[in-house]
C-alpha cells in the first residue's frame, strides 16, 4: 500500500486532509493523526476489525491496550463507566485537564471490544487538544483508539516523517501538522477513592501533566513500572509499560554520573546531553562523534520534552555504536523524561 502524507498548513488543505482521514477511518483502516503529545495511529474504537489494523500496522503484541480518544466529553459513556464514588473527580479532572494530555484508566463500557482494552476490564480514554486531531475525531463523530504511531517498542514518532519512516507501505495516510507540542506521551493515571478526604492518583504512565500539576486534585502514588525515590523502576502493573521500550535500534546506555562512563578505543560514541553545558562533566568525556543537546534554552524541561524523540531518533540515525545519555533533573517533565531514559537503556 502506498503511504500518502497531507498536509495540514492552509484552510483548504486542512478540509481536505480531514475529510480524507475521516473517510478512511469510516472504512475501517487506520490512519496517522497529530495529538499534542505525540503522533497517534486512529482507528474506529468501535470496530474490532478497524483496531485490528492498529495491532497489525504496529506489530503489536495484542495484550497491549491501546487509548481512547473522544471527540466530546459527552462521549464518555460510550467506552468507560464511571463509578459513583470517584464520578466527582472525574469531572474535576476533566473539567481541568481535557482536552490535553491526561488519560484517565477507568472500568471499560460492554460496547467497547475487547481488542481495544487488550482483555482488561478498564480502559484507558482521554481527549487530544491538538486541532487536527480534534477536527477529525468530531468530523468522525465517535471515539477513536489511537496509540502512538511507531511500530512495537520503537521510539514515538514527533513529526509526519519519523511517521512515514516507521510505518510506510502499512497505512494509507498521514496528516502532518508538524512537530507535537508536547512531545511525549500523555500521563496515564487509576484513580483510588478514599473513605474520606483526596482521591489517590496512581501515576501509571509518567507524562506531560506532573505530578506537581496533579497534586491540588489528589494524592499522588507512583505505580509499579514507575521510578521510585532512587529512579529505578520496578516491574509493571500494567501491560504496554515494559522494561525495555522507546528503544532506538542503536544501543543506549543512561550514564547518571561523567565518572561512571569509560570509552572503549575504536568505538563510536553520541552524546543526549541535557544542557550542552561542559560544568556537567559530560562533554570532556570523550572524542564525541555527535553531540545533540536536548533543552539548549540552558535546561529548561518543556523543552528537552519537545526535543526528545526527535534527538532519539536523530542519534540513532548516525551510525555510531553507542548512545551515551545523561541524566535530567527528577523534578517535573524530568520524571517522565528519566522514565523514557531507562526504559530505552540496555543497561
Ligand atoms: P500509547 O502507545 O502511547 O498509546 O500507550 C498505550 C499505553 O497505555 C499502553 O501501553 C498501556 O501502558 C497504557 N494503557 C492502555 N490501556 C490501559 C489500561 N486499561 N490500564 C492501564 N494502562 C493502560
Ligand atoms: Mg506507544
Amino acid at each position: 500500500m502506498d503511504t500518502f502524507i497531507a498536509p495540514t498548513d492552509r484552510a483548504d488543505l486542512l478540509r481536505a486532509a480531514v475529510s480524507q482521514a475521516v473517510e478512511f477511518l469510516r472504512e475501517g483502516e487506520a490512519v496517522a493523526l497529530p495529538t499534542e503529545t505525540v503522533y497517534g495511529l486512529a482507528a474506529d474504537a468501535l470496530n474490532p476489525a478497524a483496531v485490528a489494523r492498529i495491532f497489525e500496522a504496529k506489530e503489536r503484541p495484542s495484550f497491549d491496550p491501546l487509548i481512547v480518544h473522544l471527540p466530546h466529553r459527552k462521549r464518555l459513556a460510550d467506552v468507560a463507566l464511571v463509578p459513583p464514588d470517584i464520578a466527582e473527580t472525574v469531572a474535576t479532572l476533566i473539567d481541568t485537564f481535557w482536552p490535553g494530555p491526561l488519560t484517565l484508566v477507568l472500568p471499560k463500557a460492554p460496547a467497547l471490544p475487547d481488542a481495544v482494552t487488550g482483555g482488561l476490564p478498564t480502559v484507558a480514554v482521554r481527549m487530544s487538544s491538538h486541532p487536527v486531531f480534534k477536527a477529525v475525531v468530531t468530523s468522525f463523530g465517535g471515539p477513536l483508539a489511537a496509540p502512538s504511531a511507531n511500530r512495537f517498542g520503537r521510539i514515538s514518532p514527533t513529526s509526519a516523517a519519523a511517521v512515514m519512516k516507521e510505518l510506510e507501505g502499512r497505512i494509507p495516510l498521514i496528516l502532518d501538522a508538524g512537530a507535537c507540542p508536547e512531545g511525549i506521551e500523555s500521563t496515564i493515571i487509576r484513580i483510588i477513592p478514599t473513605p474520606q478526604g483526596k482521591p489517590i492518583f496512581r501515576i501509571l504512565r509518567a507524562g506531560p501533566l506532573t505530578k506537581e500539576d496533579l497534586q491540588p486534585y489528589g494524592k499522588i502514588e507512583w505505580a509499579n513500572g514507575q521510578p521510585d525515590k532512587k529512579g529505578q523502576i520496578p516491574p509493571p502493573e500494567v501491560p504496554g509499560q515494559l522494561p525495555h521500550h522507546y528503544a532506538p535500534t542503536t544501543p543506549l546506555r543512561l550514564v547518571e554520573n561523567p565518572q561512571d562512563f569509560h570509552p572503549e578505543p575504536g568505538k563510536r560514541y553520541a552524546l543526549l546531553s541535557y544542557r550542552g553545558d561542559a560544568e556537567d562533566g559530560f562533554l570532556d568525556l570523550t572524542e564525541w562523534d555527535h553531540v545533540l543537546v536536548l533543552s539548549p534554552g540552558s535546561g529548561k524541561l518543556p523543552e528537552a520534552a519537545l526535543r526528545f524523540f526527535h534527538c532519539l531518533r536523530s542519534l540513532d540515525e548516525l551510525g555510531v555504536d553507542e548512545i551515551i545519555a545523561e541524566p535530567v533533573p527528577l523534578r517535573g517533565l524530568g520524571m517522565a523524561l528519566m522514565e523514557r531514559l531507562r526504559r530505552a537503556s540496555r543497561y
